[in-house]
């Protein structure tokens, strides 16, 4: 059974002044511990696909399930200890320090008095420190550089404690050390805690080579969906991204990994 299930999804923004963006149909499933990995170009509808799959956009048609049963059927506290959503960067109106933002994880599963408890507080720190921001607690989340703050975010999905976790372009502020760092970290997670993983990327080498499936977008609709290395081909990449690639593999520590590299010339 899978732990996630879109059955002909639509969506359509209202007051969306070009009123020519239409998801859909979507038909899409993931099993539990999968990882999938979400590619396209600007505007192909990869974060309104994230937002509808975290039950914060709702489809204007077609159904999704969540452990079979209907997103809508799950309140807001119960949905946000399954599904944590790292959003795409951008900055934060409010001046909450980088442990506030982490903690904010932590809501679901505050009771009515909404104090945090020491074992709040110990998840919030295992978080700042799993993602090597824990001498930045103290800062300004609007203090601290983009790739910092991604890397708060980050720890507040992980204080969140759910079983799926969705990012949208979670590499794309992070020096290279925290891109491999922030890869590896998933994979553990999926591969020590099974968690399911969806991500969306523009690093077709990085993304590429993490999760065993990939999914390609275009002007809302899924192109392809399968086997990464099936996917990422030179024909495909070229007609999704108007691009010229050459995609080779190489065997890597027993694995075949995905090398591709796009030309200008
Ligand atoms: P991607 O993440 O692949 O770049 P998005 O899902 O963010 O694409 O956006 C898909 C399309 O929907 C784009 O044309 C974008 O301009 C439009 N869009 C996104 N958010 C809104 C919104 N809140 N209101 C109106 N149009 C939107
Ligand atoms: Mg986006």
């Amino acid at each position: 059974m899978p732990l996630i299930e879109l059955n002909n999804v639509t969506y359509a923004y209202d007051g969306n002044k070009n009123g020519n963006f239409f998801l859909g149909e979507i038909n899409f499933s993931v099993e539990k511990g999968e990882v999938v990995s979400v590619f396209g170009p600007n505007g192909s509808g990869k974060s309104t696909f994230l937002k509808i799959i975290s039950g914060i956009l709702k489809p204007r048609s077609g159904t999704v399930l969540f452990d079979n049963k209907n997103l809508n059927l799950y309140s807001h506290k119960e949905l946000a200890k399954k599904i944590a959503f790292v959003p795409t960067l951008t900055s934060s109106v409010y001046p909450f320090s980088v442990y506030e933002v982490v903690m904010s994880g932590r809501t679901p599963y505050l009771n009515f008095t909404g104090f945090e408890k020491k074992e709040d507080h110990e998840i919030v720190v295992e978080a700042l420190k799993t993602v090597e921001i824990y001498h930045l607690r103290n800062k300004g989340i609007n203090e601290v550089s983009g790739g910092e703050a991604q890397r708060a975010y980050i720890a507040r999905a992980l204080a969140q404690k759910t079983e799926m976790i969705l990012l949208d372009e979670p590499t794309a502020h992070l020096d290279l050390k925290h891109q491999v760092a922030v890869m590896k970290l998933l994979k553990k997670l999926n591969e020590q805690q099974g968690k399911t993983i969806i991500l969306v990327s523009h690093d077709l080498n990085l993304a590429g080579n993490f999760g065993e499936r990939a999914i390609l977008m275009k002007n809302g609709k899924i192109v392809k969906d399968g086997n990464a290395q099936e996917v990422l081909t030179q024909t495909n990449i070229k007609s999704v991204f108007e691009v010229e690639a050459f995609v080779t593999h190489k065997s890597f520590k027993n694995e075949t990994q995905l090398n591709i590299q796009i030309t200008c010339f």
